[in-house]
């Protein structure tokens, strides 16, 4: 970077949305020596930190206790009057999240990184303009605006409806709430609402929950939710919402009506680029309304780059991360690399909880592999004396061609630690006879993903070579 270069603009980075990959490529590209300016309209920390990842995972453990005393019994301990607190609860999560917010924002202070606490926009390919009117020019833009609630139902009530940005902040404990959609956060809320005590009931359009993921999750998700009390409605819609008594009514699309004290609709989320000057930049989005990049995170104007939710590649923490990270390594710090989106470990933070790596069985079916499946179904050592009705459930999707296992889904507790480290195994091009020689820990649930030696029958007959 030339002196003349430098001149030209007053930074080399600007980076709009202060969330995971924000932060990351500007702390990043700031280390490599870049003077990096950083616009946050909220709050440092984005999504995930202020409502998202993070105080849901504190409320899914605050919804695990009533489960951990209903099994202690069979343990042979009395938990007597235990009583719950909502607001106790959300007090300390918010001491915790601006505890975070406050470390956020220390570590960018650290590594010289200008946080500007206001909306920008684009106003070129190399201007920004902020909400106090200051016109920035800068040699690089990086957009990394996420994502918000999609509040795009049209019905009658819908402004009574609650998303999870407000569920994280509710006065009241809903004692009756009514959650739509089959995703992870429709699940993820639902599964926690019943932890805390709230009579439950889920509303999805689909058949069956969790599109995309393997089908057995969906369908045992399904079971293991209603087994904690759940109403599922599948195949239903609302229709409309509205207000008696400080309660709602939601009048479902088959004629039927629900009272409730709060509906949340969890019906997917929509990149944030609305407004913000990309058509004035002449940066191209795709159909689906999120910013067009290539594998760099490069946009077709060269010096606009976008990372994380805006993009809507995969929605995840970890990805924008990485998105961010390998922006700022390729275009400050001369090492280039790209991310690699093909092996992503994911949870689902229901109760149980929900973890997978890799292709579903479907997924590698439609890829042309011939495969091997192994499953295993149990009843986790634990709800033998707490007499839970709950059961684990493992299935490794192996290709034939190479034993390579390729797909790792799993329900029940501690998925999402295990899914980790499943998913370093299959990085490093594990095969199945590699998981076969790992010696078993026992005992513990983790031992089925390592013990597990007949196909199941749904496996393809004949490896291809036999044929
Ligand atoms: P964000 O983190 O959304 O950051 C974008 C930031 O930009 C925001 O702070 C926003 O205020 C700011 N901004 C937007 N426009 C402007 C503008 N014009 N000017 C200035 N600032 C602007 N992922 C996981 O991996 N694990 C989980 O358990 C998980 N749980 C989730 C639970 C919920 C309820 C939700 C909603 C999401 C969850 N996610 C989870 C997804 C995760 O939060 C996102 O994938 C991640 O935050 C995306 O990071 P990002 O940097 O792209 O955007
Ligand atoms: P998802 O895309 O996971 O799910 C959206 C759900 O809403 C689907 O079941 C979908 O149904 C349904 N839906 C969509 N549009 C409508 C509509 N118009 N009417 C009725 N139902 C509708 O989105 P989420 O909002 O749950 O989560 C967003 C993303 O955030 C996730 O995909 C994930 O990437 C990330 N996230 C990650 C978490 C984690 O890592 N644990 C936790 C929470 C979020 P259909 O299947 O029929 O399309």
């Amino acid at each position: 970077m030339g002196d003349a270069t430098q001149n030209e603009h007053d930074v080399d980075l600007f980076v709009i949305g202060g969330g995971s990959g924000g932060v990351r490529a500007a702390r990043i590209a700031a280390g490599y020596g870049a003077r990096v300016m950083l616009a946050e309209e909220y709050r440092l920390g984005g999504t995930c930190v202020i409502r998202g990842c993070v105080p849901k995972k504190l409320l899914v453990y605050a919804g695990r206790f009533a489960h951990e005393f209903e099994d202690a019994a069979g343990f042979g301990w009395t938990v007597a009057g235990a009583t719950f607190d909502w607001p106790t609860l959300i007090a300390n999560k918010d001491k915790e999240i601006a505890r975070l917010e406050s470390a956020y924002r220390r570590n960018l202070d650290a590594a010289g990184v200008e946080i500007v606490p206001q909306r920008a926009v684009l106003e070129g390919p190399h201007a920004v303009r902020l909400a106090d009117g200051r016109r920035i020019a800068a040699r690089h833009i990086l957009v990394a605006t996420g994502a918000r609630p999609n509040y795009g139902l049209d019905i009658p009530g819908r402004h009574l409806a609650i998303t999870s940005n407000e569920a994280l902040h509710l006065e009241r404990f809903p004692a009756r709430i009514v959650v739509q959609g089959g995703g992870y956060i429709a699940l993820e809320f639902a599964s926690l609402f019943a932890g805390l005590g709230a009579k439950v009931t889920l509303v999805h359009r689909g058949d069956g929950l969790l599109r995309g993921f393997d089908q057995e999750i969906g369908a045992l998700i399904a079971g293991e939710l209603a087994a904690a009390g759940i109403m599922l409605e599948l195949g239903v819609t609302i229709d409309a919402i509205d207000e008696m008594e400080g309660r709602r009514r939601v009048r479902l699309n088959d004629g039927r009506v629900l009272v409730a004290d709060e509906v949340m609709l969890a019906i997917g989320r929509v990149p944030n680029t609305v407004g913000l000057g990309l058509e004035t930049a002449g940066v191209q989005l795709n159909p689906s309304g999120a910013i067009a990049v290539d594998a760099a995170s490069g946009t077709n104007v060269p010096s606009i780059h976008a990372v994380g939710d805006v993009t809507d590649r995969v929605n995840l923490t970890p990805v924008a991360i990485r998105e961010g990270h390998a922006f700022a390594d390729t275009v400050f710090g001369g090492k280039p690399w790209t991310v690699d989106h093909s092996l992503i470990p994911t949870a689902v933070f229901t109760e149980p909880e929900i973890g997978v790596v890799g292709l579903t069985e479907a997924e590698a079916r439609a890829q042309g592999r011939r495969l091997d499946i192994y499953k295993t179904s149990f009843r986790p050592m634990k709800a033998t004396l707490s007499g839970r009705q709950t059961r684990v459930f493992m299935k490794l999707v192996v290709d034939q061609a190479d034993d390579r296992v390729i797909g790792a889904h799993m329900i029940g507790e501690a998925s999402a630690e295990m899914i980790q480290l499943v998913g370093v195994a299959m990085s490093a091009g594990a095969t199945k006879a590699v998981f076969d020689r790992t010696i078993a820990l026992h005992p513990s649930a983790a031992e089925e993903l390592v013990t597990m030696r007949a196909k199941d029958p749904s496996s393809d007959p004949l490896p291809a070579a036999a044929e």
